[in-house]
């Protein structure tokens, strides 16, 4: 058990999202904290993850913005892209992103900062560099890598994923994506932009399979607009070399063999928990059927003084998530035995950023039928919008789940422009108790897509239209005239 002498109140291990967030709340509330980090602080987020997927997506619609000048009157318009300068960029917004989770900043902030791979003892000693640190709490925020699919041939061929996509300098002519959920889509979209001829192979009858069938088949009808191959319900059997070119032979849905050529293959087939170093046995924790750690409400690993947070526990492999849950363990951690917080995930919004981008919180209609929960449905399409009018950008629609007969929203789902800023309004709305009545009373500033938020309460409202108070009022203003 714990004894007074202990060194630490905390040790975390890993220093990405969750672990970042658990030191600085646990050092914010005046904790002794090391945080141990193998790598680099800022994890996959900032490395591999968010943070360079992001700007890369950026220089891609800039190219694919300029490829649509026509469409907003300019006659000419050319651009010639350096692949590798566009790379280059990435690492240089990592790089001006960098000291925000940096050792320096957190060590002003009191945290111990260790570099080094970190072993576990015991539930109370964790080994780095020899030395072994004593601690009332451990937080394993060890964070997930790409799964490998087990595809004979692979390493016969130039393979990619997330953790080396970024060391690229010369431009796939041929990229085929394996896995069409929201990494395989995100990239897809790009290097096809960028100039790759990309093939996307999916097993799933659909892209996105944590989506509505109707948001699957809206992106999948714009990647086959933007020139993607598409082989749903197809799956990547064998890589071979036959003539020295790299090619995936793959089986579709109907049993017919399809062989693809490619330059390079993307693995975007999911992501695996950072925890087959892990005996579970020396902490008394529990791993799940798929290497995650177990976590009861409390975000406890083992019921007592080790938890978990982030990619390494969670089915939402956010870095949002892995913030939110990082509270949860440090403050539980530290608060024990007086008070402790369970873990809420009534309200988790997440994006994913193709064009145009998906954001959802809450439900949508799938998890609303998984769960059985009734639910009453209202659409906006945003073709309606006149800022999307405007823009050009008029592709998409809002989606809001409610209580039937009442405004409480369930969920929303948007598509489009702007998506990932226009749903935290929903978010929020969510997290404090307004429902649609309330969005449609407040004022949408015009010409702009949040406007599109209020137009969706408007539609709902007008499908709850008090009906005999209107036809009242119909007798008494024919009465009036
Ligand atoms: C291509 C891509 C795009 C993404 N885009 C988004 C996005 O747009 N938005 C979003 O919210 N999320 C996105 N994500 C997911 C997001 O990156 C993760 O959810 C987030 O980084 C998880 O943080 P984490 O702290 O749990 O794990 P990690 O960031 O992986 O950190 C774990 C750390 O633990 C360290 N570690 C492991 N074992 C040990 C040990 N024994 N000793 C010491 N250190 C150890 C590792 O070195 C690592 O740095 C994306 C992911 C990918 C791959």
């Amino acid at each position: 058990m714990t004894s007074k002498q202990e060194e630490y109140n905390l040790v975390v291990v890993g220093g990405g999202a969750a672990g970042l967030v658990s030191a600085y709340i646990a050092a914010t509330l005046k904790a002794k904290v090391a945080l141990i980090e193998k790598h680099r602080m800022g994890g996959d987020c900032l490395y591999t993850g968010c943070v360079p997927s992001k700007a890369l997506i950026k220089t891609a619609r800039l190219v694919h913005q300029i490829r649509r000048h026509k469409d907003f009157g300019i006659k000419s318009a050319h651009c010639e892209l350096d692949f590798s300068e566009v790379m280059e960029r990435v690492q240089s917004v990592i790089k001006k992103i960098e000291p925000h989770d940096s050792v320096e900043r957190y060590t002003g902030l009191g945290v111990e900062c260790i570099q080094g791979e970190a072993e576990f003892i015991d539930a109370h000693q964790v080994k780095v560099n020899g030395r072994i640190l004593k601690t009332r709490n451990i937080i394993l925020a060890l964070g997930a890598s790409p799964l490998i699919p087990n595809i004979p041939g692979l390493d016969q061929v130039p393979v990619l994923t997330s953790e080396n996509l970024w060391d690229l300098r010369k431009l796939p002519a041929k990229l085929l994506v394996l896995g069409g959920g929201p990494i395989g889509c995100e990239m897809a979209q790009t290097f096809q932009r960028l100039g790759s001829a990309v093939t996307l192979v999916e097993a799933g009858p659909r892209l996105l399979p944590k989506e509505d069938p109707d948001v699957s088949d809206l992106i999948a009808a714009q990647f086959q607009k933007e020139g993607i191959t598409l082989h749903l319900g197809t799956e990547a059997r064998a890589a071979t070399r036959p003539a020295g070119n790299p090619c995936m032979t793959c089986q579709t849905a109907a049993g017919q063999s399809l062989d693809i050529p490619f330059d390079a293959v993307l693995l975007a087939v999911g992501r695996r928990a950072n925890t087959r170093q892990l005996d579970p046995s020396r902490l008394n924790i529990e791993l799940n059927p798929n290497g995650t750690i177990r976590v009861d409400p409390y975000m406890r690993a083992n019921g007592q003084n080790i938890f978990a947070c982030g990619d390494v526990t969670s089915a939402l492999q956010f870095t949002h998530v892995a913030s939110h849950q990082a509270w949860y363990c440090a403050v539980n951690a530290l608060c024990a035995p007086w008070k402790k917080f369970k873990a809420d995930y009534r309200v988790i919004p997440w994006v994913t950023f193709t064009d145009p981008e998906i954001a959802q919180v809450g439900h949508n209609e799938q998890s609303a039928q998984e769960a059985g929960i009734p639910y009453e449905r209202t659409i906006y399409q945003l073709d309606d919008l006149d800022r999307a009018i405007v823009d050009g950008d008029d592709l998409g629609r809002i989606k809001v789940l409610t209580e039937p007969g009442k405004d409480k929203i369930l969920g929303a789902n948007i598509v489009g422009s702007h998506a990932g800023e226009l749903i935290s309004e929903f978010t929020t709305a969510m997290k404090r108790g307004l429902g649609l009545n309330d969005i449609l009373g407040t004022i949408h500033p015009y010409p702009t897509f949040s406007e599109a938020n209020k137009y969706v309460a408007g539609n709902w409202k007008r499908d709850h239209a008090p009906e005999k108070i209107l036809n009242w009022l119909e007798k008494y203003h024919g009465w009036r005239r």
